[in-house]
């Protein structure tokens, strides 16, 4: 088999609701679409989600990534080939991560279809399902209270809040859900980087009558030191995210004992190949994994999600980029019921367009 073509294009997506995060509001985003033609068939599909702040790209530079580094080594490849495409593809691409993830997910797409199973089984098929965090954005305390009682009657039983702007405005909002929600529902922090050592030891100490499942990400990325800092004081479970950008970061992050558990994220590390290289990293270290994810169509959560289902070790998921997304044509590639996430029974990544006969 050979691919024919490489399309990739972009999908404008609007939030039904915008949300804000310690370092910014978002009300919309692009994501761009990436199509592969073989000569024998299968039509696979993949999907970037760019973000200037975390991975450095946009729309228009995941086109051109696509366009200049992507299709000229894919074009006439053996999509089967993987690894030799994937050491080919990576210099061009190693400042696009999400372009990469969109080829890289759109190959193992192309895997599947061809066995006829879903991508999850392929990989290892150890859960057929996952539970998902839902997350909520900052918000003063009686809205953030709202919503969460909200997602809770919606059957969501994990809420991931975000914070990082005030340890006692933080500590006291999550104070406030824990009473509105009660015992049963798990309740995780992401500081996106917010705190110093100091705020974040004493947002712990302040939340301990919350049991908090974990505190993500509380110290800034670019120095490491910090959140070691606070992983060996706190009580509890403390996650890197914007620290974990990839394997090496992975490598780095177990050796000097940075983290108890890692978020890691398709549009981060580029891809489902890097993730699994992660995840083994992780795992030999005693780290557990999150999958998580940006804004990001259906089909990129797909790939996350059979990612996850595939893994022992990938016990957690913050998959929820695509709710809430207006227009989103891939909506239909997972299936989200009472806060549980489940693929669809299709091959592959398990999507294809209405219009394509593939
Ligand atoms: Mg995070």
């Amino acid at each position: 088999m050979r691919i024919v073509a490489v399309e990739a294009w972009p999908v404008e997506l609007e939030l039904e609701e915008p949300y804000t995060i310690a370092y910014e509001t978002v009300e919309r985003v692009t994501n761009v679409f990436v199509r592969l033609v073989t000569d024998k068939g299968p039509v696979a599909y993949g999907c970037a989600a760019p973000d200037l702040e975390v991975t450095g790209e946009t729309a228009e530079t995941v086109l051109e990534g696509i366009a200049e580094h992507g299709e000229p080594i894919l074009r006439g490849a053996d999509p089967f080939r993987r690894e030799r495409i994937h050491e080919r593809l990576r210099p061009g691409l190693r400042p696009q991560p999400a372009a990469m993830a969109a080829l890289d997910m759109a190959l193992y797409d192309l895997l599947g279809k061809h066995c006829g199973l879903p991508l999850w089984q392929l990989l290892g098929g150890f859960r057929s399902r996952i539970k998902t965090s839902i997350t909520l954005g900052i918000l003063p305390e009686a809205e953030t209270v709202e919503r969460a009682r909200q997602r809770v009657a919606q059957g969501f039983s994990c809420l991931k809040i975000k914070g990082g702007l005030d340890v006692e405005a933080d500590a006291a909002r999550l104070l406030h859900v824990r009473e509105a929600v009660g015992p049963g529902v798990e309740l995780r922090f992401d500081a996106n980087q917010g705190y110093s050592v100091e705020d974040a030891l004493r947002f712990v100490k302040l939340t301990r009558g919350v049991k908090l499942e974990l505190l993500e990400q509380p110290t800034p990325k670019g120095q490491p030191a910090l959140m070691g800092s606070v992983t060996r004081r706190a009580a509890i479970p403390i996650m890197a995210d914007e620290s974990l950008m990839g394997l090496r970061d992975a490598f780095r992050l177990a050796r000097r004992g940075l983290a108890d558990m890692v978020n890691v994220k398709l549009m981060k590390v580029g891809g489902i190949t890097e993730a699994l290289q992660i995840e083994s990293v992780a795992r030999s270290a005693g780290l557990e994994v999150m999958v998580g994810c940006m804004d990001e169509s259906a089909l990129a959560i797909a790939a996350g999600l059979h990612f996850a289902l595939a893994r022992k070790n990938v016990a957690y998921a913050d998959l929820d980029g695509h709710v809430g997304l207006i227009g989103d044509p891939a909506a239909n590639a997972v299936t989200l019921s009472r806060g549980v996430l489940r693929p669809s029974s299709l091959p592959g990544l398990g999507w294809n367009p209405p219009a394509a006969a593939s």
